[in-house]
């Protein structure tokens, strides 16, 4: 299986995308946002570190995402195929991470650029929550994505929560960082020949069949 790449600002359904094709595939599923809250969850040294960092919209120091991605990607889930949900971020970790294949003699796979505008992804990211046991994504507003209880997780039975950078004001803190930092990836991959672009329907079935075209085209 190619690895997967997505490249995406916030909110545009990296998360739910990489739910479907995890359960369709079996891909290991590598967010470094979930391994960053989890962190946070935990109180260990490095979740204080990047707690406020986060909460702020603002990114984590390259040198902490390579050090989570290099020992993560050796994790026995993806031996044959991986998604990165959330990285490379910036061109630096794009470098490192290029180098780090490099030295295990692995392919990059496909970069799958999620093309939404800010609007929308501002309206999702504000009526997005989350289960805090299992981490599935819900959304208030859509009918194909709200919980069957209301603010409940259909699985766990436990409430949902709002993420605390999903308010309208981090949001466009996180938003600008990623024009910023994250859009210069779409050149670089795109020069590399690696880039596929679809575009984050209202639905995500939709946006699922695409990104099924191009793993299996
Ligand atoms: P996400 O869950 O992907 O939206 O990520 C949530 C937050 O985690 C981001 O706003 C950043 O603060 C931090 N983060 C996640 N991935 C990275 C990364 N690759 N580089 C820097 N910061 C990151």
């Amino acid at each position: 299986m190619k690895n997967i790449i997505f490249l995406a600002p916030p909110a545009a359904g990296k998360g739910t995308l990489s739910e479907m094709l995890v359960e369709k595939y079996g891909y290991g599923h590598i967010s470094t946002g979930d391994l960053l809250r989890n962190e946070i969850k935990k109180q260990t040294d490095l979740g204080k570190k990047v707690e406020s960092l986060m909460k702020d919209g603002k990114f984590v120091s390259d040198d902490i995402i390579i050090e989570l991605i290099s020992k993560r990607i050796m994790e026995s889930d993806c031996e044959n195929g991986y998604i990165l949900d959330g990285f490379p971020r910036t061109l630096v970790q794009a470098e490192k991470y290029d180098e780090m294949l490099n030295k295990l003699g692995k392919n990059l796979g496909v970069v799958i650029y999620i093309d939404i505008d800010k609007q929308t992804a501002m309206k999702r990211a504000c009526s997005r929550i989350t289960c805090p046991k299992c981490g599935r994504i819900y959304n208030k507003y859509s009918n194909e994505m709200k919980p069957k209880h209301d603010g409940m997780c259909d699985d766990c039975k436990v409430s949902l929560i709002q993420r605390a950078d999903d308010s309208e004001e981090t949001f466009a803190k996180r938003f600008d960082e990623y024009v910023q930092k994250t859009m210069p990836l779409y050149d670089y991959y795109k020069n590399k020949g690696v880039l596929k672009t679809i575009k984050a329907y209202e639905s995500k079935y939709d946006t699922f069949n695409e990104a099924v075209k191009i793993i299996e085209g």
